[in-house]
């Protein structure tokens, strides 16, 4: 399969957030550089960013739980704002939310709440771009792994990636895609050990 001429590429350090405007028919790849590193994940549409990313439309839309090879990322407006379109990991959330410095004191002590998370991340990176935290919603998090029991309990376990596992992600209309690359060090999903990432733009 053709999958296009990279025109922009850009590493990712541990625990920083990035943004880029990548329009329709572009694909973007995110690869977990060393493994086991969770990336949160948020999207708006670039001309009215009040269309964003739905994990609940997504999930009832394709009625299962996982992000998976095809499945279309359903904006809160009920349109496909992308697709995944390759993955070589398997398994990534969008039921367990983004970590915040309010969470990690409720989930792992008083002494947490100053360890910086996704949450600041989102909010540092979306003020690039006129958005608030009133804009961040309920978020992807490609490489992380949150298995849903028969019960319907579910919990963040060790991230299943290897070193160099990547999924595509080709957008279907112009997207801002939003990353926190989870500094998390309180759970599993980084291995304990936050580490970096890289992304590329592909033209097909
Ligand atoms: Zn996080």
């Amino acid at each position: 399969m053709d999958i296009g001429n990279i025109i922009y590429t850009q590493d990712i350090p541990a625990e920083r957030p990035w943004s880029h405007v990548i329009r329709k028919g572009q694909t973007l790849r995110i690869i977990d550089s060393e493994g086991q590193q969770a990336v949160d994940a948020l999207l708006y549409n670039t001309v009215d960013p009040a269309e964003r990313y739905s994990a609940q439309d997504t999930l009832r839309e394709q009625g299962s739980a996982y992000i998976v090879l095809g499945t279309p990322l359903i904006s809160n407006m009920g349109r496909v704002m992308a697709r995944i379109t390759a993955d070589t990991c398997g398994r990534h959330d969008t039921s367990a939310g983004c970590c915040s410095c309010e969470s990690n004191a409720v989930r792992f002590g008083e002494e947490t709440r100053y360890q910086h998370a996704c949450r600041e991340n989102f909010i540092l990176e979306l003020s690039k771009h006129g958005l608030t935290k009133r804009d961040i919603v309920a978020n992807l998090n490609f490489f992380m792994e949150v298995p849903i029991e028969p019960s319907g309990d579910f919990t963040v376990l060790d991230g299943l990636s290897s070193p160099g596992n990547y999924v595509d992600i080709t957008m279907e209309m112009d997207v801002l895609f939003v990353i926190s690359n989870c500094p998390q060090i309180n759970n599993p999903c980084n291995g304990f050990n936050p580490t970096p990432i890289r992304v590329e733009v592909r033209e097909t």
